[in-house]
C-alpha cells in the first residue's frame, strides 16, 4: 500500500545524550525500558471508513514521538503499521450509504495520508492493507492450525485459548469484564460451539455476498486479530528476545484486540510477542468519549480547514500526558497557541536564554514515558527568561530540537 511522503527530521544535537527511552507497559502496569539496537514497531492502522478524527490523531503522533525519540537516538527503526481495509464495520458503513466498500475504503485512505502528512508524521516503512496481505494472512492461519491450537465450527476456524499457555490466566481485566468488552468489539462470546467463550476467530467462512478470499482451509475472509499478528510477524525484523520491540495503539485496543493479537503470535513462535505494550488515551469532547455512534467525532481535516496548523494540533494533543483519557476543546487550541506565541515571539530574538541546557531536559523528559507537559512547561520557562533578557543561547538549537522530538516545523 502507498505510504505518505517522508518528513525530514534534523538529527540531534551534537553532544545531545539520549537516556533508555522508558514507556508505560499496559499490561504490565509500569514503564519498561525500550532497549536495543534494532526497534521493530507494530501499529494498529485505522479502519478506512471515518478518517482521520482526533483520537487517531492522537495515537499516531504519541507514536511519531516514539519513532522520532529512537531514530534521533541513533537507533535502527523499523516501523510497519496496518489498513484493516477490510471488515464488518467498513461493509456495514458502505451498505448503509449504498457505496462500494472499496470505494469508501480508498477515499478513507487517500484522506489519512494527507491528514498524516500535514502532521508531519513519520511514515511507516511498510503500510500494509489486509487485501494486499491475504497471502500472508492465510499462511500464518495454516501455520495456527498445523500448531493443533486450533479448531473448526460450522467452517470457521477459532484458536483454543486452553491450548495456549496463561491466555485466560493472565487476562488483563476481570472475565466477566473481558467477555462483556469482547461482545462490543465484534467478538462471539456467546456463539454455541464455541471450546471457550473467549476463543478468537481465525477465519470466518464464505457467508452470503460478503467477500471471500481462497484458502487451503476454505473460502473465507480473516478474524480481526490475526490480520495484524501475521502483517507484524511476517514484516518486522526480530527484536532481541521477542518477536518485535513495540506494539501500539489506541487504549481501545488493550482488550481483546491486542492481547489476541500478541497471544497469537506467541502460540505461533513460542516467545513473547512485544517486548513492550504501549496505549494512547481517548479522546473527548465536550465531557463524552469521541466516537462513531455518537457522532461528535472532530476531524483533523476540519481542523485544517480552519486554519488550525498542525504545531497547535500536536501542542494541543499533548499538553497532557498522552496516556491518558483527556478532552478536546478550543480552549485547548487558545492556550496552545499563547504558548506557540510566546515561542515564536523568543525564537525571533537575536539574544536568546541558554539553549542547549533546556534542549538537553526536553530530551529527557521525552525519554521519561513521553513526558510531553513537562516539555511545554520548559519551552514556556525558557520563552520567559529569553522575555526576561538572559542570553548565552542559540535559537535554531531550540526550533531544532522542535522539529527533530516533537514533529513542530516552525
Ligand atoms: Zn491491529
Amino acid at each position: 500500500m502507498l505510504s505518505w511522503p517522508d518528513a525530514y527530521m534534523p538529527p540531534a544535537l551534537a553532544g545531545i545524550k539520549h537516556p533508555t527511552l522508558q514507556l508505560f507497559d499496559s499490561y504490565k502496569g509500569k514503564k519498561v525500558d525500550i532497549l536495543g539496537e534494532q526497534s521493530s514497531i507494530y501499529i494498529c492502522g485505522i479502519t478506512p471508513y471515518d478518517a482521520t478524527h482526533m483520537g487517531h490523531a492522537a495515537t499516531y503522533l504519541t507514536f511519531d514521538l516514539v519513532n522520532r525519540y529512537l531514530k534521533a537516538s541513533g537507533k535502527n527503526v523499523s516501523f510497519v503499521e496496518n489498513i484493516t481495509d477490510i471488515d464488518d464495520p467498513l461493509l456495514e458503513r458502505a451498505t448503509r450509504d449504498n457505496q462500494d466498500w472499496r470505494e469508501l475504503a480508498e477515499s478513507q485512505i487517500e484522506l489519512f495520508r494527507e491528514d498524516m502528512t500535514s502532521l508531519g508524521v513519520l511514515p511507516p516503512n511498510a503500510y500494509r492493507g489486509v487485501i494486499e496481505s491475504m497471502d500472508e494472512i492465510i499462511s500464518t492461519v495454516a501455520e495456527m492450525i498445523a500448531t493443533g491450537k486450533s479448531y473448526q465450527l460450522e467452517g470457521d476456524i477459532y484458536l483454543d485459548l486452553n491450548q495456549v499457555d496463561g491466555a485466560i490466566e493472565n487476562l488483563p481485566i476481570a472475565l466477566e469484564q473481558a467477555l462483556k468488552i469482547f461482545e462490543e468489539r465484534g467478538g462471539d462470546p456467546a456463539r454455541a460451539g464455541k471450546r471457550h467463550a473467549l476463543d478468537p476467530l481465525l477465519w470466518k467462512a464464505r457467508k452470503g455476498d460478503d467477500p471471500f478470499w481462497e484458502a487451503p482451509f476454505g473460502q473465507g475472509r480473516p478474524g480481526w486479530h490475526i490480520e495484524c499478528t501475521a502483517i507484524a510477524l511476517k514484516n518486522l525484523p526480530k527484536a532481541s528476545s521477542t518477536s518485535i520491540t513495540l506494539q501500539a495503539g489506541g487504549s481501545d485496543l488493550i482488550f481483546p484486540h491486542h492481547y489476541m493479537t500478541a497471544l497469537q503470535a506467541k502460540a505461533l513462535t513460542g516467545v513473547e510477542f512485544a517486548s513492550c505494550y504501549s496505549h494512547s488515551g481517548m479522546i473527548g469532547l465536550d465531557g463524552e468519549k469521541m466516537s462513531k455512534s455518537k457522532g461528535n467525532l472532530v476531524f483533523v481535516s476540519k481542523l485544517r480547514q480552519e486554519g488550525v496548523s498542525p504545531a497547535l494540533i500536536r501542542i494541543a494533543l499533548f499538553a497532557n500526558r498522552y496516556s491518558t483519557d483527556r478532552m478536546w476543546s478550543r480552549e485547548l487550541v487558545d492556550e496552545a497557541n499563547k504558548l506557540l506565541t510566546r515561542l515564536l515571539s523568543a525564537l525571533s530574538r537575536q539574544e536568546v536564554a541558554p539553549t542547549f541546557e533546556v534542549v538537553q531536559e526536553i530530551v529527557n523528559a521525552i525519554s521519561d514515558d513521553l513526558n510531553t507537559p513537562k516539555v511545554f512547561d520548559l519551552l514556556n520557562t525558557w520563552s520567559l527568561k529569553t522575555e526576561e533578557g538572559q542570553v548565552g543561547g542559540s535559537p535554531g538549537e531550540i526550533s531544532r530540537a522542535l522539529d527533530t522530538y516533537l514533529g513542530i516545523t516552525l
